[in-house]
């Protein structure tokens, strides 16, 4: 025999034929794959699950994910594959919780840059204005002040939050 026997038949002991059904999935370097789809799975199994699919592709995947899963079973017996959803979640729930709030800031000094565009707008204005009209600008722009007072607020709020 030219080629080395796969890594199923060399952990059986069996000889390797051409047609070898474990071979594409488990060749001679791959024992350690092997041993791990054996112990969680069982191999019959797995091909059982591997033949069950059509496709030649996902055939391919669906024995690299279960190659995959096997192994990451072994390390955590308790939640195995699900450990490690739950983990990547919670990493993509703390960088949604660092934009949101990077989006926060940014919004604020959109805000701060807009108001100083009106307050020199209203400051122009106060330059040429009548003396009737100047009550008016004035609530107006304590009122933009009111309000940009309780945005610093709420960009302080959650900044202290993190
Ligand atoms: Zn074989």
């Amino acid at each position: 025999m030219a080629n080395e026997a796969c890594a199923a038949c060399k952990f059986h002991g069996w000889s390797c034929e051409p047609d070898c059904i474990y071979a594409p999935y488990f060749p001679s370097d791959k024992m350690e794959d092997f041993v791990s789809v054996h112990r969680v799975y069982g191999i019959d199994n797995f091909v059982e699950i591997v033949n069950s699919v059509t496709d030649e592709h996902d055939r391919e995947v669906a024995a690299q994910t279960m190659i995959i899963e096997a192994k990451i079973r072994e390390d955590d017996p308790v939640y195995g594959i699900a450990g490690v959803a739950a983990l990547l979640q919670a990493q993509i729930n703390s960088v949604q919780a660092e934009l949101d709030l990077v989006q926060n800031q940014v919004q604020f000094w959109k805000d701060m840059e807009e108001l100083e565009r009106e307050r020199e707008l209203i400051e122009e204005q106060l330059d040429s204005c009548p003396l009737g009209l100047l009550s008016a600008v004035v609530v107006v722009v304590v009122d933009e002040w009111v309000q940009l007072n309780l945005n610093i607020e709420e960009v302080s709020e959650s900044g202290s939050e993190s």
